[in-house]
């Protein structure tokens, strides 16, 4: 009797064995079965068909129907799923499945429509003449030369975009698919309507998180049967199958969220690496302000650079870049006089301007002054915010909230304030400063879905603000034509923070923020209130000059042994007392496979930086290499090692390769 090796969505770091029909064949790699399991029955994909399985048949249980609605998953699917599950310590059952849409993964029976033909022809788009740096940068990839890295560093409006589309129209003229990805909150309809309109004649498909089940379904069958040409995604786009492949681009590399959280815990940008590797394709990893880790692979000469230098567009030139120094000028609710005086002459030419803060809610916490009390989360290391507007605390990190208490909860002083600001408070100052302005806040709290930020983008372009107020959100690749004035409030936290990255995300996030003024014909200025003005980080800033600010971070990092320098990979348990996580990742520190390896070396376990997140206590082991092979060896047999620890019941475990954040 045949066996079918099956992939389960399970955490843990092996197939499942049934039988199989007697007809069963190789012919079935690749395709769902259904199975017992437990009580249930689940889907799974087959991995492989064998003779006899690693258990004696007579144990063995049916396998129940094979799910032929798909051809079977291609190898270079299983390709990637492999060496994702290996690199990054995950189960290849989990990444397999976390792969298919959802539907797929049902017993129910799937669902079947196909995507919208494409459009009859439309007159073609008349397209800009390619500036010189754009015509080198899309004649740099060869697209039948095989696997190649190109960073596309340009600044904000240099004409990055164009590049792409410019690439795509040569990979689709030759009969092959473009892989697209980009930052979750940047795929937006009008992105998406961008490149419909400059391919009237194809089909273009979305991928993302907030799709409608069916819908997603529907857009991956086609990216899988090879009617989607170009298929425009998120970092879980990163797995779809491809069977005319050609070339992958991946848009703000740099941007965090291509780095998924929990979970299997990937770098879809690092995974497009790799896979344009296994499909022999280039892939273009385009930004202002790339990864400093993909700066160093260009600079080493592993990754080709294509610098874009100046923005596409003539009569928009970079805006200018003020540091004001705020130990000299009195502040206003945090804002400086000049700052104030900006916004009120660009609110008289009729422009907008745009306030940034990084910090929603009213005021980062609410304190009493007589005896000291703070709002606290009860289950976190953290405060609670104040948010004025629904009268409530909340914590920003595990959604416990409570109403405002009418006095101090240990002394019973009535006389309890907010402490700080966020951009609740800022937007009330600021409307009782120019009562005749409208202001639009744009944060997490204002904007809680993909339909209300595709909205709210509407009415800041349609001019409906002349003052926006907002976190991050607003700081992404958005053309807003008629911003010409960016003020920066509070972006001293990140300059000496504990977390070595912050610097880098600070500056992408000024840099891109910065990007927002002064697009079109008008002329953007930026200000940035700091209390450091002589910090190096904005003297790079104020030129635009990200290779001297690299360079000087890389540098940085290199004495100090940081990546890209060195390897990393963190252990993290969590439980809920503090003790029993750290003797657990001090039990992982004694496992065997720790002292076999020379080359890694493990540091003390320690409370994370946030050592209490929903009434778990945290900790952490980071180990680290000179060497990625060293490191990548040790990985899987320390995991299995750390496997058969014993630990208390409500102790969680995790690896994490290339983390991000401690
Ligand atoms: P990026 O992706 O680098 O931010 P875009 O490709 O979106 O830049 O280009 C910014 C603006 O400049 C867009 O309005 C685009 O239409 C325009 N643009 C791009 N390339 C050219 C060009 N060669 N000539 C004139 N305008 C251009
Ligand atoms: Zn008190
Ligand atoms: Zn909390």
């Amino acid at each position: 009797m045949p066996v079918f090796r099956v992939a389960l969505d399970l955490p843990l770091h092996r197939l499942f064995d049934y039988l199989a029909p007697e007809t069963a064949g190789r012919d079935d790699i690749g395709l769902r079965v259904r199975v017992p399991f437990g009580r249930g029955e689940r889907v799974g994909v087959i991995i492989d068909v064998a003779a006899s399985g690693a258990w004696p048949l007579e144990q063995l249980k049916a396998a129940g129907e094979v799910l032929r609605d798909l051809p079977p998953l291609p190898s270079d699917f299983f390709a990637l799923c492999s060496f994702a599950s290996t690199y990054y310590q995950a189960p290849l059952g989990e990444v397999v499945l976390q792969a298919l849409p959802a539907g797929l993964k049902r017993c129910a029976p799937p669902n079947r429509r196909s995507v919208r033909p494409p459009l009859p022809s439309e007159p073609p788009l008349a397209l800009p003449d390619l500036t010189a740096e754009q015509a080198a940068a899309v004649a740099a990839v060869t697209l039948d030369a095989g696997f190649s890295v190109h960073l596309l560093h340009g600044v904000t409006g240099s004409g990055k975009t164009e590049v792409y589309l410019r690439l795509v129209e040569c990979v689709l003229a030759v009969g092959r698919q473009v892989l697209l990805l980009v930052p979750e909150i940047n795929l937006t309809p009008q992105l998406e309507e961008r490149v419909r309109a400059r391919f009237p004649q194809r089909t273009v498909v979305a991928l993302h998180s907030e799709l409608a089940e069916a819908a997603r379904e529907r857009n991956w069958r086609a990216a899988f049967a090879g009617s989607a040409d170009i298929v425009l995604g998120t970092r879980l786009a990163i797995f779809t199958p491809l069977p005319r492949l050609g070339l992958i681009v991946v848009d703000e590399e740099h941007d965090p969220s291509f780095k998924q959280q929990d979970g299997m815990r990937y770098s879809a940008r690092d995974l497009a690496v790799v896979r344009a590797r296994q499909a022999g394709v280039p892939v273009v990893l385009g930004s202002a302000t790339p990864a400093l880790e993909t700066w160093a692979n260009a600079s080493g000469g592993r990754y080709r650079r294509l610098t874009l230098s100046e923005r596409a567009n003539r009569q928009a030139t970079l805006p200018q870049i003020r540091i004001l120094d705020t130990r000299r000028l009195p502040l206003h609710e945090g804002i400086a006089a000049p700052l104030l005086a900006a916004i009120d002459e660009c609110l008289a030419r009729g422009e907008q301007s745009l306030v940034f803060l990084n910090r929603r809610g009213y005021a980062p916490v609410l304190a009493c002054p007589a005896c000291g009390w703070v709002s606290r989360c009860r289950r976190c290391a953290a405060n609670l915010v104040l948010h004025l507007a629904d009268r409530r605390l909340r914590c920003h990190h595990c959604g416990f909230e409570q109403r405002i208490p009418p006095a101090c909860p240990t002394c019973g002083n009535q006389d309890i304030h907010p402490f700080g600001r966020g951009t609740q408070r800022l937007e009330e100052w600021l409307q009782g400063k120019f009562p005749a302005a409208r202001i639009l806040r744009v944060d997490r709290d204002s904007v809680k879905s993909r339909k209300q930020w595709e909205a709210m983008l509407e009415r800041i372009h349609g001019g409906e603000a002349d003052i926006l107020v907002g976190t991050q959100m607003l700081a992404k690749g958005h053309d807003f034509p008629k911003l010409t004035l960016v003020g920066v409030l509070g972006a001293d936290a990140a300059l000496y923070a504990a977390d070595w990255r912050a610097p880098e995300r600070l500056f992408a996030q000024l840099m891109q923020v910065a990007g927002r003024a002064g697009r079109a014909e008008l002329k953007g200025e930026v200000v940035i209130q700091t209390q450091y003005p002589e910090h190096p980080l904005f003297a790079a800033l104020a030129v635009h000059d990200y290779a001297g600010f690299a360079a000087s971070q890389l540098q940085e990092r290199e004495q100090a042994g940081f990546p890209p320098y060195a390897f990393q990979a963190v252990l993290r348990a969590e439980a809920p007392q503090m003790a029993d996580a750290i003797a657990f990742l001090k039990a992982a520190v004694a496992l065997p496979p720790v002292a076999a390896h020379g080359e890694v070396l493990l540091y003390d376990p320690v409370p994370m930086r946030m050592a209490r997140l929903a009434n778990l206590e945290r900790g952490q082991l980071l180990a680290e290499s000179l060497s990625r092979p060293a490191l990548q060896a040790f990985l899987p047999q320390w995991r299995e090692a750390i496997e058969g620890l014993k630990a208390p019941a409500r102790l969680r475990w995790h690896l994490e390769v290339d983390p991000l954040e401690f």
